[in-house]
């Protein structure tokens, strides 16, 4: 976030016309900004519900009903209450939504909501923490791509609040947050812990922290400060069991590979009371199902309290890779599961939007728009 002082001793995040984003602050910052304009902490706690609590989700000042006439004025000159435009949204066959939203500086990034009408307390939002990735996952479309920026944080939290202003009646209240949508959380950590502070705030968004889960590569000492600074959860993307595959499909593996991964998390998860971190294995046939590549999986995980998703591959465009079959997924997860592991499988959703993990940034060529 940009964030040059407001003249009262405060620094706080400003857009180019320098108003304060009302979304890039915690609680205790717009406390202090809304203090520092001489009104009361409850009137800023009342302005925080409106902007994220309870089914409000005001996006201008024509929609903070209730709150102080001056409180109001000031925010009209000195606030900006969105950081993103809606751009487009496109539905799958099977329900999931991708929402396509423009920046401020004219980027475009997607976020998707999973619905599950059967168990509607599941229902997710996947949102973006960069334009692109840099860490160049073979089997993802979204690492082709490269870095153009990190998301502020305000633009990854209204990716949450629109996600729930533009879908909640339809999808049902979304109780799921998971960053696994366009880039490398943890290499935006500042503006990713920022989020997810703002988004598990009990007066505002309130989503529990065991549901917020944001997902890595593997960047070895962001990692290490995630599980130190925050209470939400951890995914990391595993997809091999060698360093020989890992590096060659996950490059980041040369810098850090899967001993020092693996040994981190055992090492800093004996001091996490009840935390389980997630393992990501997307199966690419003939690259990483083999039985072998089960057995040693069991290995590499254990002493980690964990759970472990085994993810069907969407083949896109121009991809080297193919998809393992749903026998030989179960076959590899009956492996697992025979020696203690909690395994699960993930059949993909959403592949004919090209909504699905690791496919995010495909031009548009969607079929189905609401
Ligand atoms: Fe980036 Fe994730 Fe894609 Fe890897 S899988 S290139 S970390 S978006």
């Amino acid at each position: 976030d940009g964030a040059p002082s407001d003249g009262n001793g405060g620094v706080f995040p400003v857009d180019k016309e320098s108003k304060v984003i009302l979304k890039g602050m915690r609680y205790v910052e717009l406390e202090e900004w809304v203090r520092s304009h001489g009104f009361r902490p409850d009137q800023a706690l009342m302005l925080w519900k409106l902007l994220y609590g309870n089914g409000i989700w005001a996006h201008s000042v024509d929609e903070l009903k209730g709150l102080n006439k001056d409180l109001k004025r000031m925010l009209e000159e000195h606030a900006s209450f969105q950081s993103l435009s809606l751009k487009d949204i496109k539905t799958a066959s099977d329900g999931t939504r991708k929402i396509l939203f423009t920046l401020e500086d004219g980027l475009v990034i997607e976020t998707v909501v999973i619905p599950f009408q059967k168990e509607r307390s599941r229902t997710t939002v996947c949102v973006s923490s960069q334009v692109g990735c840099a860490m160049n996952c073979q089997f993802c479309f979204t690492g082709r791509m490269g870095l153009t920026r990190h998301l502020t944080a305000a633009e990854i939290v209204d990716q949450a609040v629109y996600a729930q202003r533009l879908l909640s009646n339809e999808v049902g209240t979304i109780k799921n947050v998971v960053f696994m949508g366009m880039g490398e959380p943890l290499q935006n950590i500042d503006n990713v812990l920022k989020a997810t502070d703002i988004m598990v705030h009990d007066q505002g968004l309130h989503f529990s922290p065991r549901k917020v889960t944001v997902s890595t590569s593997g960047l070895v000492p962001q990692l290490k400060r995630y599980l130190h600074e925050s209470s939400c959860a951890l995914a990391v993307s595993l997809n091999a069991t060698t360093d020989e595959v890992r590096n060659w499909i996950m490059p980041i593996n040369r810098k850090y590979n899967l001993n020092m991964l693996l040994e981190t998390l055992r090492e800093e998860l004996r001091h996490k009371h009840k935390y389980k971190v997630l393992f990501e294995y997307v199966m690419l046939a003939g690259i990483n199902d083999s039985i072998e590549d089960a057995k040693r999986l069991i290995d590499l995980v254990r002493g980690i309290p964990c759970k472990i998703n085994l993810l069907s591959f969407n083949p896109h465009s121009g991809s080297q890779f193919r998809p393992t079959s749903t026998e030989k997924m179960m076959e590899f997860r009956d492996v697992l599961a025979e020696a203690g592991c909690v395994v699960l499988l993930r059949l993909s959703r959403g592949d004919d939007s090209m909504a699905a993990c690791g496919q995010l940034g495909k031009p548009g060529d969607i079929q189905a728009p609401i």
